[in-house]
């Protein structure tokens, strides 16, 4: 999977992908990110990429035509490579779609490079949207100062996903949401910590009641916490203060 991100601070999303998980991926090849600056594509004389926005109102707008030149850019970098994977153009936005792990399964399994446009101050002009941009995705109802980490999220939820990112040891079939619960309670050593013990089943090396005891505290913190994740029929009931009845 190939990640090509527009931004006006590139380091600071650089420096979030660059580490650990996502990091190595980038160093095996298993997922490329490429960051851009925007103000690289400004004309203006001092670099500006925003101005006011036309009507009045509070704050400054990213304007299209440098965002359209990093764009057409990106583009070019894509012929140079040889790249010609199945492209989805997105914009960060707290309008947009709201991200789930489902979404990002979706954009893992339909498309081979994400082009990433982060926004800032008020947002962009609307035109660049209308213009290059298949999809608008928000990471959750709340506004941010700048689509860098709603796209450093949106990069490493989708890239976990692709082949070669994870190591079978890191594997998220099992994990909250994935498996359409949340994840049972896991611990390691030491087996006794602030006098709390490890609960005797996941010792006892008998893996049939090991998986029945997981999916069990599965189920019941996924009833306690988020029953919503759960079809009608396992839902069970849970007391006024979100304990379990089952
Ligand atoms: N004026 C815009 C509005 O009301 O929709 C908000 C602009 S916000 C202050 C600046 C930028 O942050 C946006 O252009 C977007 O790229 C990013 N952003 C903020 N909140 C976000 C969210 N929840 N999801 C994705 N991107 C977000």
């Amino acid at each position: 999977m190939r990640f090509d991100i527009m931004t006006l601070f590139p380091e600071l999303v650089d420096r979030v992908l660059g580490e650990s998980i996502i990091g190595r991926a980038q160093n095996s090849g298993a997922c490329e990110i490429k960051t851009y600056n925007i103000r690289d594509y400004s004309e203006d004389k001092h670099r500006r990429v925003d101005d006011t926005p036309y009507g009045g109102g509070k704050g400054m707008l990213m304007a299209a035509p440098p965002i359209y030149r990093c764009y057409r850019a990106v583009l070019d970098e894509q012929v140079r490579a040889g790249y010609d994977g199945r492209r989805h153009v997105i914009y960060m936005s707290p309008a947009g779609r709201v991200l789930t792990q489902k979404v990002a399964e979706e954009l893992a399994a339909k498309y081979d490079n994400l082009i990433i446009l982060c926004g800032h101050y008020e947002g962009v002009d609307r035109r660049i949207v209308e213009e290059i941009v298949d999809e608008e995705l928000s990471i959750g109802d709340y506004v941010l100062t700048g689509g860098e980490i709603p796209a450093c999220i949106l990069v490493d939820c989708v890239a976990r996903l692709t082949d070669g990112v994870l190591s079978a040891a890191e594997c998220y079939e099992n994990e909250s949401i994935s498996s359409g619960m949340l994840e049972y309670p896991q611990y390691t050593r030491p087996v006794e910590y602030h006098g709390m013990k490890v609960p005797a089943v996941l010792l006892s090396g008998d893996h049939a009641k090991i998986d029945k005891w997981r999916y069990e505290e599965a189920l019941a913190l996924t009833r306690r916490q988020r029953p919503d994740l759960l079809p009608e029929e396992l839902r069970g009931e849970t007391d006024a203060d979100g304990s379990d009845k089952n």
